[in-house]
């Protein structure tokens, strides 16, 4: 979703780069530009004015203009400020109390709540909680049985609600009912409205009296811009939650609502959904998406990713091979395999520094039917030239060809792919990948 953003913030920093040393004139206009990709992103105006300002203090300062690499330094700058404005460390769920530790989803409607709930238990699960729904939408007929049929298919715990009980009741039954069945968290879903009305808030707080609960999540819809950012500030002046799931991050959305929420409603985002699918919610990491934004890529998530998908030992071996350049043809055909399980190519080229924005790889060929060729063609290879990719000549490209029911020339566009993934990999890891890696700040750039 940062796309635009980060496009626009890297030719900035190019042209920064190309002046060689940084004056007081061209931190002035090189930050105008970054205040207009910062609009045009639908970052609220008056997030854009602190954080411009601020940047501009840190970056005017003898730190800066002395220094060897100013424009390094500048972007580390920036990449400061944008995981500040973003709420620093991610300090997760709040669950303190006895269990079940009750957790209250709130929101309007439409925004992803109902999924949520279920997302938000299933992720619980994998943490090695015992989580339970409570569907406590008695008004839209259909979200009881929406979130009873989400936990089936998860096999999470679920409250029986009828829609004749009162909500307070049903939360408190709900509660006894998690109890016995040993359940540690439980996740309330409440009624949604489609504008936030003075009903709607007498019964959350109502919930809230009755239940005490450890965290109020507000679900808000990324897609909505700076709307998700007002209805954050009108949700907290009433129930005071305790931080925000962003959704639908994975849609086009510009991504002003995810920059503005912290610093104009105050409270910090959690989580963040990332598909329809039960499993696609993560944890929101300020520092991940600021160095995303700024073209670093998000080499964690994408190492977390994998571990999900795949295992600890393959994804330790997938950060080991990348960073000691040493990412064979079979390699690269396995981890398409695991890609295809994780997510899309195109997804998983933005988290990888450096490949998010690199101009010769939005040329790479990544559609997704091109992975089976990739693999037939790979298979068809010997196990010396899967290990030692330039011993491939003109014969024995044209023997792979015909062993793969290919031609030469698709052949030859998977060695050229493959060839520019590990010339973008080399030089990362020369400009200090690992570095990157430990410290998660920008030397690489
Ligand atoms: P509620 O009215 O707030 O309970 O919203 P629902 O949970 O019914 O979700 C509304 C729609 O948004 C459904 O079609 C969901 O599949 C979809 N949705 C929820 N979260 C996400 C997300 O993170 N990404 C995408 N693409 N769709 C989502």
């Amino acid at each position: 979703m940062f796309d635009n953003l980060s496009d626009k913030l890297n030719l900035i920093f190019k042209n920064l780069k190309g002046e060689g040393k940084l004056t007081e004139k061209n931190i002035e206009l090189g930050l105008k530009e970054v205040r207009m990709a910062l609009l045009e992103a639908d970052v609220h105006y008056s997030v854009v004015k602190k954080i411009i300002s601020d940047i501009k203090k840190r970056s005017i300062g003898k730190e800066v203009l002395s220094s060897l690499t100013p424009a390094q330094q500048v972007i580390k700058i920036i990449n400061e400020e944008l995981t500040t404005l973003m709420g620093g460390a991610n300090k997760g769920l709040t669950l303190n109390g006895p269990s079940p530790v009750p957790i209250m989803l709130v929101g309007l409607q439409g925004s992803g709540k109902t999924t949520t709930a279920a997302k938000l238990a299933l992720f619980l699960r994998k943490k090695g909680k015992k989580p339970y729904l409570v569907p406590a939408d008695i008004y839209r007929p259909a979200a009881i049985e929406q979130l009873t049929k989400l936990a089936n298919q998860i096999d999470i715990p679920v409250f029986f609600s009828k829609t004749n009980m009162d909500v307070p009741t049903i939360c408190k039954e709900a509660r006894l009912d998690a109890q016995k069945n040993e359940a540690d968290v439980l996740i309330i879903d409440t009624a949604g409205r489609l504008h936030i009305n003075n009903e709607l808030m007498k019964e959350l707080i109502n919930i809230k009296t009755a239940l005490s609960p450890s965290d109020i999540l507000l679900v808000a819809d990324a897609m909505t811009g700076q709307d998700a950012v007002n209805i954050a500030k009108a949700f907290d002046d009433l129930l005071d939650i305790g931080g925000v799931i962003l959704t639908k991050m994975d849609g086009d959305a510009r991504g002003g609502a995810a920059l503005s929420i912290k610093s104009i409603a105050g409270k910090p985002i959690k989580f963040i959904g990332v598909g329809e699918k039960l499993n696609a919610l993560e944890l929101f990491h300020p520092d991940r998406i600021a160095s995303r934004i700024l073209g670093m890529g998000d080499v964690l998530s994408l190492i977390e990713k994998a571990e999900e998908a795949i295992d600890k030992k393959k994804a330790a071996e997938l950060e080991k091979r990348l960073r000691k350049n040493r990412f064979t043809l079979e390699d690269f055909k396995n981890q398409m395999l695991q890609i295809r399980k994780i997510g899309s190519i195109a997804d998983i080229m933005k988290m990888i520094p450096g490949l998010g924005n690199n101009k010769k790889l939005k040329n790479v060929e990544v559609d997704e039917k091109e992975f089976i060729k990739i693999e037939v063609i790979i298979n068809s290879m010997t196990k010396e030239e899967k290990k030692r990719h330039t011993i491939i000549n003109g014969s024995r490209r044209k023997r792979i060809a015909k062993g793969s029911g290919t031609s030469v020339q698709e052949v030859n566009r998977l060695l050229k792919n493959y060839n520019q993934i590990i010339d973008v990999i080399k030089k990362m890891n020369k400009t200090g990948m690992k570095k990157f890696i430990k410290s998660k700040m920008l030397h690489s750039i």
